[in-house]
């Protein structure tokens, strides 16, 4: 037997992986720099943990997450053999169905994207599997953007296997995989970043109240069987399972919006 395929598919492999994992670096780094550092002091009053996570969890968050790439990676070589055994054509199909299906799948994706991620997060929740599958993305009580992917193996196998299966069934572009990807990560990072970044109306509700916020994904992690939603309100408002302190914790975050009392003026 030929090892050529082997071969091709483990440099496949690798490309995706380095791809995976520059994302995610880039995206995580940037974001902790952009926030923690470069504009520390501006947003200093939309933290809503007074310090930030230490090194050692940044660390440990990112090394996991690391293995969880590898893991996205493999599952996304299931529609590489099948594409090589000549039996999938999705991208094809949806480039030959013109920009109208590009939009509307673009956003179908992420809305079922948004609905597996609550359906999976809240089974994830289940008693008999929380230790085994979702225990170590819980241990960030204080979530920094690099816990975006600190997961279990478990957890990584059932968060990986959205996008195979999805362009499977779906025909995708290509472009709009990238876009989704894109959007995930940067949604991802935002929702672990520590910093409430979403623009609030004068009365201290979000501006975008059907967007999950930092805030609302925070109180997950503080308190876990509220707030499963990844990036709408909707499913956790349909199924009853929002905080019921959410929007008062996301106003007490933006509304501090004068310094205390007792700070210095500012230079
Ligand atoms: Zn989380
Ligand atoms: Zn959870």
């Amino acid at each position: 037997m030929s090892i050529e395929p082997l071969l091709s598919l483990g440099s496949h492999w690798l490309l995706l992986t380095l791809g995976d994992v520059l994302r995610y670096a880039v995206f995580a780094s940037l974001t902790w720099l952009l926030l923690w550092r470069l504009f520390a002091r501006p947003l200093a009053r939309r933290r809503i943990h007074p310090a930030p996570p230490p090194a050692g969890q940044l660390r440990t968050e990112f090394l996991y997450s690391l293995r969880a790439v590898a893991v996205f990676s493999t599952l996304s070589l299931i529609p590489a053999i099948i594409a090589k055994a000549g039996l999938w054509h999705g991208p094809k199909i949806a480039d030959s169905w013109g920009p109208l299906w590009f939009w509307a799948s673009l956003v179908l994706m992420i809305v079922a994207h948004d609905a597996y991620f609550y359906w999976v997060h809240r089974l994830a929740h289940h008693r008999r599997l929380f230790r085994r599958v979702h225990h170590r993305h819980h241990l960030s009580r204080n979530p920094s953007p690099f816990t975006a992917y600190s997961f279990d193996l478990g957890e990584a196998v059932l968060m990986g296997s959205f996008v195979p299966l999805w362009i499977l069934i779906v025909p995708t572009s290509w472009t709009v995989l990238e876009i989704f990807v894109f959007h995930q990560i940067l949604r991802n990072t935002l929702l672990h970043c520590g910093i409430e970044v979403m623009p609030a109306r004068a009365d201290g509700r979000p501006r975008f109240d059907w967007l999950t916020t930092t805030s609302h994904h925070d109180l997950h992690h503080a308190r876990g069987g509220w707030n499963f939603g990844l990036y709408f309100t909707w499913w956790d408002r349909w199924m009853g399972t929002e905080h019921p302190d959410y929007h008062r914790h996301f106003a007490t975050t933006v509304q501090r919006a004068a310094p205390p009392a007792n700070a210095a003026p500012a230079a």
